[in-house]
């Protein structure tokens, strides 16, 4: 079959690979409905993050399943599934405590930028729908495997309730859906840092009701500005660099909360700043497995549709064009059909 193969900066292919097979007993074969590249694909294809060795590609999929290993109990073949990004066995002690992307057993999903996919510990990670989901329903349930559960987690992790003032840092796909995570959540004003316009556009779409271009200390300042000298009771950093994470610390009120899901590059925090600053952080890889069923359930029942954040859906062969064209900034998020 085809694969997706990144070899290093800025050079990934669609070429041969080998089908995957069950290599162990906790294992899930599935045959992906559809595809994507994440933003977080593009340290790698940037040369931010070393390649030492081809890597399979892709990381967010649903699809049906088509075999099993001897030791899976729940999931069937012919089930629709959705999975999340982090593979985890759903039982051990961070499992339980919701904390499925730290879980003992964690590996990270590979080689899902192809038609098939091994997942393993599939019992724990994948969550099956009731029937066969509409076609036009495939983005947005691929959308929950990553990209939505990750701004969600985001939302819930800077504490969005009922009537909170959000302000949203980062206007790739992950900070759009916590965009329209916090909207879902209740926020009563979603303030989105934003300087492109298709994407003011869609984060207005999701549910912002501000949008502020400046960056930066300039950005803090509008803020401030805008919540009576304030700050917000929640922020989301959805970049990872450092001038973001400052910029979201700094835009939060104190006792304000800050969830932080950008892969961190380059961050570094002073400790008395964070002392001073009285604000709760908390981030990481996102617990996708632990809002699966809800926002599997609220796509199915068409209260949301994250999958609008595709904004280009080209053949798997293309995949390269699909990396080039987000790593420009041409396209928010690619989908990948088979
Ligand atoms: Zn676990």
């Amino acid at each position: 079959m085809l694969g997706t193969v990144l070899y290093g900066t800025g050079d990934v292919r669609c070429e041969e690979v080998v089908e995957p097979k069950i290599l162990k007993p906790t294992d899930a074969i599935i045959k992906l409905s559809a595809s994507c590249v994440c933003g977080s694909d593009l340290w790698a294809y940037r040369g931010v993050r070393d390649v030492n060795e081809p890597l399979a590609m892709g990381h967010e999929y649903c699809g049906v399943v088509v075999e099993v290993g001897s030791a899976v109990k729940t999931i069937k073949p012919g089930q629709f599934v959705v999975g999340s990004f982090c593979l985890s066995d759903n039982t051990c002690p961070h499992c339980q405590f919701g904390f499925q992307s730290s879980c003992e057993q964690r590996e990270f999903m590979v080689g899902a930028q192809a038609p098939y996919a091994r997942v393993p510990l599939a019992d724990g990670t994948l969550v099956a729908t009731a029937e066969m989901p509409s076609d036009d329903l495939i983005p947005s349930l691929l959308a929950v495997s990553d990209v939505l559960g990750t701004g969600w987690y985001a939302a819930d992790a800077a504490g969005v309730q009922e009537g909170s003032t959000v302000v949203v840092v980062g206007d790739g796909a992950v900070g759009l859906m916590g965009v329209l995570s916090a909207k879902q959540m209740g926020a009563g004003r979603i303030i989105a840092m934003s300087r492109h316009k298709t994407r003011q556009d869609l984060a207005l779409e999701f549910g912002a009701t501000d949008i502020v271009s400046e960056r930066g200390d300039e950005g803090v300042a509008r803020i401030k500005e805008m919540t009576n000298g304030v700050g917000a009771d929640s922020v989301l950093e959805c970049v990872g660099m450092k001038e973001s994470m400052m910029q979201a610390i700094n835009c939060a009120r104190p006792g304000g909360k800050i969830g932080f899901v950008g892969v961190p590059h380059g961050v570094e925090l002073d400790g008395q700043m964070l002392f001073f600053q009285q604000k709760s952080l908390l981030g990481g890889p996102a617990p996708v497995r632990r809002y699966l069923p809800h926002l599997m359930d609220l796509v199915l029942t068409r209260q949301i549709n994250p999958g609008k954040v595709f904004d280009l859906e080209i053949p798997l062969a293309d995949v390269a064009e699909g990396y080039k064209a987000m790593d420009e900034r041409r396209a928010i998020k690619s989908l990948l059909r088979m």
